[in-house]
């Protein structure tokens, strides 16, 4: 399981790619030796990131600059340790990548061992055409209600069982937003009742942009990759993303079908257990890493590289 939640990492943040190796990072501090200290760098690396582009968010005057600023000061920017414990609060919001990570990790361990024991699954794609910002938040509540409503016609003569996922994407060339499902079912003529459906319902959508194919553990996989990707094009457009986040204001992104419903929410405050030097201390965060509040010792010595910092210069509105 931690192989397919950190191969999806992998995929996901290509600002990783030319990360120095942790091995090069243990010769430069001695406190890398401890392999807790690998996850502490990676979400120093997270932090850093999301702090940099939701500055800019919290700039905008949106009705989320409260949460924006949260994330930047509130997440994660103090850590108590005590022994080999560290506690922590968490924004729990959606454009934090510390948040997104620990969230996905919970999604992919309560999520993914049912839907294995779904027999012949399907993965489907709904689709409407693009539209402009002004009209996203009325358009995914108005897929949301048709979701639900071929979901309990299907359901008044067969067994629907599965997880709905909503996505939204950005084209920075038309400036149109592209809100999308997807399901993963069980039998392929539960899949194509939706799709048809869905067609019927919306006679605009183009029947080539929806889609349905046999789910294998990879497919599924997809379901669980963040639902709105930060940076498109190796560029962050802030706007859109706001956009994007106040329209998807309480509302869920997962919507399991059948079975067992896994909260999207993380918890506020989280202790978790390090391999790291055993100690008391706090350690407070300023622009790249923790530092220890009574001797000024660096937690992790990470330090944004090349590549990261030429993504924060394409952080435009
Ligand atoms: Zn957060």
């Amino acid at each position: 399981m931690t192989k397919i939640i950190e191969k999806k990492e992998k995929q996901y943040a290509e600002t990783k790619k030319n990360t120095p190796s942790l091995d090069k990072l243990a010769q430069l501090t001695p406190n890398l030796k401890n392999s807790g200290l690998e996850t502490l760098t990676k979400r120093a690396k997270a932090k850093h990131f999301t702090n940099s582009y939701t500055k800019v968010l919290a700039s905008l005057k949106s009705p989320l600059q409260k949460s924006y600023n949260n994330t930047i000061y509130g997440c994660c920017t103090s850590l108590i340790q005590q022994e080999d414990k560290i506690t922590s609060k968490y924004c729990n919001n959606r454009w934090c990548i510390v948040c997104n990570r620990i969230r996905t990790a919970k999604m992919i361990n309560e999520y993914y061992p049912i839907l294995t024991e779904l027999k012949d699954k399907h993965f489907v794609t709904l689709t409407v055409p693009n539209i402009p910002g002004v009209l996203l938040r009325w358009q995914i509540k108005d897929m949301i209600k048709k979701t639900q409503l071929i979901v309990k016609q299907i359901r008044k003569t067969k067994e629907l069982k599965g997880l709905r996922k909503l996505e939204c994407t950005y084209n920075p060339f038309t400036r149109h937003f592209h809100p999308h499902f997807h399901f993963v079912v069980e039998g392929e003529h539960i899949a194509k009742e939706i799709v048809q459906r869905w067609l019927k319902m919306n006679p605009e959508a183009n029947i080539k942009a929806q889609d349905i194919r046999s789910a294998d553990d990879g497919t599924m996989i997809e379901l669980f990759k963040y639902f709105s990707k930060i940076i498109s094009k190796d560029t962050i457009h802030v706007k859109s993303l706001d956009k994007i986040f106040i329209s998807m204001r309480g509302l869920r992104v997962y919507q399991p079908l059948g079975i067992k419903k896994v909260s999207e929410d993380i918890e506020e405050l989280q202790a978790e257990v390090f391999d790291v030097n055993k100690m008391e201390a706090i350690w407070n965060w300023l622009e790249h890493d923790w530092y220890n509040i009574d001797t000024g010792e660096s937690l992790t010595n990470y330090s944004p590289n090349e590549l990261i910092l030429r993504l924060i210069k394409n952080i435009c509105l």
